[in-house]
């Protein structure tokens, strides 16, 4: 007999965490490690695939010791950083190269070419997305004409994300990838929920290497014995956003979540509508369950809490992230100082690679917490940048559901909700991306019977209520949208 626990494994781009679940939402235990990042060169970035299984395994080895053994485990979910794509021998198991991590520019001359061919606007129409490095399909072209290893496996080669990847390793030979992982590779029709051939041959792909696509919740395979001591069924699949979506029981069409961590990713459901985006924001599968695909219109921030980070690590202006709380609300406002984090970039509405970032409206009478309280501000600029998209495109939101490193901050929530002018929830259960991975898990193994019985799982929320002057609200947001302007000004000529 099976326990009621439920095993999360979510493998995200600086850490790997286990955590472990009871039921009715109660988090357990939690075990993590750091991941290293390799950069071997400007705008590559890689991991150890090797360090990616290790480190997964060890944190959940952990959780399943904590729970008791793995007879205390009812299932296994899994939830990882997305586009992140890995290549290994289907006889060995053993990696033949290192992960490409989605952040890697290697490909943009890659994309380039097939953009400047005119492939963009079919791409876009099958996938969903845009043709950029940051999707999967461009760095598997680009390791198959790089990486002998992988260009001359042949019909031994395995290519996957990273949810792929640990599933392959946990159950000892399983290929399969979820669709929502799938989704975001570039590679699949998202309308029919297949690898696409088209795609596959804009890219080079070999059909033989791709997983199996499977649902987000299922029976999918057992672990060897060997890993945790009993075979333990693997039942929830996702990739991180859409995993923090279910997690925040966005469920309905128009539901809206927005995740703070290092950049900033809102996903609006839209059921199950396969809406194609006329403001350059990306369609994605939410989840697909029982073989129906619920979809969702996705924005992303490439500059959030990182931010932060910059301001205490590289200028020194904070001691710490939560030292940005006090000393945004010690000024009545920024004093007029703008910051645009367009580091590497600007992202939704904008997409200018080159664009790079700015600090303006600095005088003397300037201090470190008018520059604090700029960054936070330019969070809710930028949300509210993607807002118009996502009306622009018929999907307006009614509340925004925050979660990430940064929601802990309650000023910057309560200025999301004053700028937007919409209410913002708050789950007190943070962790939404294991806890939906969780829900997911707990479909696959019988303990639920659908996404909404799950939906128990969230908790209880606090919630932000706007209370701003409206006049306030316009006067901030035409100082962004001029600082805004200058920093385009400023990028044009450069691609
Ligand atoms: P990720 O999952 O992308 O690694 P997290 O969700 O853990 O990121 O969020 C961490 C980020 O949030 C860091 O960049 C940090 O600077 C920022 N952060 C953490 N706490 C606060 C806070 N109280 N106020 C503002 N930013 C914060």
């Amino acid at each position: 007999m099976s326990g009621q626990t439920l095993l999360v494994i979510d493998e995200g781009t600086t850490s790997t965490r286990a955590m472990l679940f009871g039921a009715e939402g109660s988090c357990l235990g939690v075990e993590q490690r750091e991941l290293h990042q390799h950069y071997p060169r400007p705008g590559w970035v890689e991991h150890d695939p090797e360090q990616i299984w290790s480190s997964s395994l060890a944190c959940a080895r952990k959780m399943v010791e904590e729970a008791g053994g793995a007879g205390q485990i009812a299932a296994i979910g899994i939830t990882n950083q997305r586009e992140t794509i890995l290549f290994w021998s289907r006889a060995s198991g053993r990696a033949l190269g290192p992960a490409i991590v989605w952040q890697d520019r290697r490909t943009a001359q890659l994309c380039s070419e097939r953009k400047a061919r005119g492939d963009e606007d079919w791409v876009q129409k099958r996938t969903g997305l845009l043709l950029d490095p940051y999707f999967s399909a461009s760095k598997i072209a680009w390791a198959l004409q790089h990486w002998p290893a992988v260009a001359e496996a042949g019909e031994d080669l395995c290519v996957g994300t990273v949810e792929s990847w640990l599933v392959f390793r946990l159950t000892g030979g399983l290929h399969i990838s979820d669709a929502s992982n799938a989704s975001r590779t570039a590679l699949m029709d998202i309308g029919s929920g297949r690898w696409d051939p088209d795609l596959l041959a804009l890219w080079g792909v070999p059909r033989s290497a791709l997983p199996e696509i499977v649902d987000c919740a299922g029976s999918f395979g057992m672990t060897l014995a060997g890993h945790f001591g009993a075979p333990v069924p693997i039942c929830g699949l996702a990739g991180d956003q859409q995993a923090a979506s279910i997690g925040q029981a966005c469920l309905a069409p128009g539901d809206t979540k927005a995740t703070y961590g290092t950049g900033a990713f809102v996903l609006t459901n839209t059921g199950d509508e396969q809406r194609l985006s006329r403001n350059r924001l990306l369609t994605t599968i939410a989840w697909q369950i029982g073989g129906l695909r619920s979809y969702a219109l996705e924005g992303s921030v490439f500059v959030a809490g990182s931010l932060i980070k910059w301001l205490r690590d590289d200028l020194g202006l904070l001691g710490n992230a939560a030292e940005s709380e006090r000393l945004a609300r010690s000024v009545p406002d920024s004093g007029g100082v703008q910051i645009i984090p367009a580091f590497t970039g600007l992202g939704a509405p904008h997409w200018h690679a080159s664009a790079r970032a700015a600090i303006s409206g600095l005088s003397f009478a300037t201090g470190r917490a008018h520059i604090v309280r700029a960054a936070l501000e330019a969070m809710a600029h930028q949300t509210s940048d993607l807002m118009a998209c996502f009306a622009a495109d018929g999907a307006q939101w009614e509340t925004l559901r925050i979660d990430g490193g940064m929601a802990a901050n309650d000023w910057l929530a309560q200025d999301l909700c004053d700028m937007l002018d919409l209410p913002v929830e708050r789950p007190r259960f943070v962790e939404t991306t294991a806890l939906g991975a969780a829900m997911l898990a707990g479909i696959g193994c019988g303990l639920f019977d659908s996404l909404e019985d799950a939906a128990a799982m969230r908790g209880a929320v606090d919630l932000f209520k706007p209370d701003m002057h409206a006049d306030t609200r316009s006067a901030r947001l035409e100082g962004w949208q001029a600082a805004v302007r200058g920093v385009l000004a400023r990028s044009q000529g450069r691609p």
